[in-house]
């Protein structure tokens, strides 16, 4: 016996549909992730650089290299909050400067 990924219903093994919620299982095994698939420490250093050029990859490899993809989202991710968090900082450091020499 097989449970349904979506619902826990116990589905037989051959079956291609899940009787309880319908389910399509055929559908699901053609977007298994692609064997040369890996999550990639590279691509997450690329993402934190260069956050744009990481949520482009993400959006483009997330169906067939979910793993690089998400390394590439990681990194964007951190990134992005690095250059936010970086701003802020030197947002407020600039202001005190500025309302110094009142
Ligand atoms: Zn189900």
């Amino acid at each position: 016996m097989k449970y349904c990924p979506n619902c826990g219903e116990e589905i037989f093994e051959n079956s291609r549909f899940c009787s309880r919620c319908g389910s399509d299982f055929q559908t699901a095994t053609t977007h298994q992730p692609r064997s040369d698939d890996a999550p990639s420490a590279g691509f997450a250093v690329l993402g934190f650089f260069f956050p744009i050029v990481g949520l482009i990859l993400y959006l483009v490899w997330q169906k067939d290299y979910p793993l690089k993809a998400k390394s590439c989202g990681k990194g964007a991710l951190i990134g992005f909050i690095t250059n936010i968090v970086l701003g802020i900082c030197y947002g407020i450091l600039m202001a005190r400067m500025v309302l110094e020499h009142f």
